[in-house]
């Protein structure tokens, strides 16, 4: 089976709760950009100081870092029976760079889930946590990155056939729940395509 999955949603909207959660359910690595660009930074390297020069504001890093950094990690093994992407793509040229990667692989986007979720609830979640840049100035800048870089996507992929509307507002176990709704006839295709080989 090769379940190969987009988390969309602004910062707040649980993608990342969600993600861990598939990986738990179906065996999945979960990718996350704002993790390996996090890490690279605390790696402490010139490459990872450059980053934290955009993390720190909120703002978003070149598309062609990002892009480098998931061509590299889509290369590993581990992602031959599927991904689930956290927080990529988050423009029009990552998503038309990753279209072209997974059109090189033959292997198109099963879905992208959508988390929509309301500012206010956002900005409640984020003020509970404690990294560096959910302070609320910067986690409200980075809701206007969002609103601006990342919501065309919702048309792009609209347009693809590929979006799933999940509500993003809700608690988390029913977000979970309308995501395996969305999900189960997408494992059934995927087994159809590539059963695992028996062994009688
Ligand atoms: P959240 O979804 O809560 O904003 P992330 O960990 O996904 O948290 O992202 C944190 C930061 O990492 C972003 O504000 C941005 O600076 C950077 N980042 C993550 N993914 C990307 C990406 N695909 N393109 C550009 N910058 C990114």
């Amino acid at each position: 089976m090769a379940l190969d999955l987009v988390l969309l949603g602004p910062p707040g909207s649980g993608k990342g709760t969600q993600a861990a959660r598939l990986t738990d359910k179906y065996r999945l690595p979960a990718i996350a950009t704002g993790d390996i660009l996090r890490a690279e930074v605390e790696a402490g390297t010139p490459l990872g100081q450059r980053i934290r020069s955009y993390l720190d504001r909120g703002e978003l890093v070149p598309d062609q870092l990002v892009v480098d950094i998931i061509r590299q990690r889509l290369s590993q093994p581990d992602t031959e029976a599927g991904f689930i992407l956290d927080g990529f793509p988050r423009t029009l040229p990552q998503a038309q760079a990753l279209d072209a990667m997974l059109a090189e692989l033959q292997r198109p986007l099963d879905a992208v889930l959508y988390l929509e979720t309301d500012r206010q609830s956002l900005l409640d979640r984020l003020g509970q946590r404690h990294r560096q840049d959910d302070r609320a100035d910067i986690a409200d800048h980075r809701i206007d990155v969002f609103l601006e870089q990342t919501a065309p996507l919702i048309g792009y992929y609209r347009d693809e056939g590929k979006l799933r509307l999940i509500d993003g507002a809700q608690p988390t176990e029913a977000v979970a729940a309308a995501i395996d709704d969305v999900i189960r006839p997408l494992v059934g295709a995927a087994q159809a395509r590539n059963p695992r080989p028996t062994s009688s």
